[in-house]
């Protein structure tokens, strides 16, 4: 698909639960339609990591909120540069290790660490598109709280086991152990617990458009997802249109 600079109006919501390939089909149309883009999960998975390297119990709220309140962090929104910064630290690897994924959906369930991060995304959305026109975002409240006005919302979902393959793929690519049964497990439980939480749970926005990714490959997702951005004009003034 070629690269269409600026070609992107508004924002587009990319929701879902863990290994439906949201990252990969996120950054990819970001590139291809020359937009920002933000990984919202990475920003959860720092502010988890700065609780674990604080001490802290993830069920100790006030302390995890206090954690979150002065995390030193900087997020990258170039999908062809990702980078997510702790105090200066590229963090990039280690947010994506056992420890923080272990941690991550109870840090996440902390309502003043999701308002902070949340006002947060509005602002880096607010700003990218100023400067680019759009951007795309991931994550799992984007469509419904963070993101509510969004030009087109896309709730992606596979079944359980095409999740967890996908998962254990990236993790062996990554050099990560782990068997398939134990991120079936994991992938399970986060579901659970991100679609159980009170505040802004996984959910699919009303007017989200569903997309079942368990048969498609990465070029099929990304297919269907322009198909939407053709029918509804999304792409941008710089472009031509
Ligand atoms: O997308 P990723 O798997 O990296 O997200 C890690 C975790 O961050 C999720 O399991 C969820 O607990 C939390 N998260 C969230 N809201 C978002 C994005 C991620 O609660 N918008």
């Amino acid at each position: 698909m070629p690269v269409r600079l600026g070609e992107l109006r508004g924002v587009i919501a990319l929701d879902g639960p863990s290994g439906t390939g949201k990252s990969t089909v996120a950054r990819r149309l970001a590139v291809t339609l020359g937009a920002g883009y933000l990984d919202t999960g990475a920003m959860y998975r720092a502010v988890t990591l700065a609780v674990l390297r604080a001490g802290v119990a993830t069920d100790d709220e006030q302390a995890v909120s206090s954690v979150a309140e002065h995390v030193d962090l900087q997020v990258s929104t170039d999908p062809e540069h990702q980078e997510i910064l702790l105090g200066g630290e590229n963090v990039g690897t280690e947010i994506r290790g056992q420890a923080v994924t272990l941690a991550v959906s109870a840090v996440s369930a902390v309502a003043p660490v999701r308002a902070q991060l949340v006002a947060w995304q509005m602002r880096i959305i607010d700003e990218v598109c100023e400067e680019r026109g759009g951007i795309v975002v991931e994550g799992r409240d984007i469509g419904t709280v963070v993101a509510p006005d969004a030009a087109l919302k896309v709730y992606l979902t596979a079944s359980s086991d095409a999740r967890a393959k996908r998962r254990s793929l990236q993790d062996s690519a990554s050099g990560r152990v782990v068997s398939l049964d134990e991120t079936k497990q994991d992938v399970d439980r986060r579901d659970r617990l991100d679609s159980g939480r009170t505040t802004s749970p996984l959910q699919p926005a009303d007017d989200a458009v569903w997309l079942d990714t368990t048969h498609l490959d990465l070029e099929g997702v990304l297919a269907e997802i322009m198909a939407l951005v053709d029918e509804r004009d999304l792409h941008g003034v710089a472009a031509g249109r």
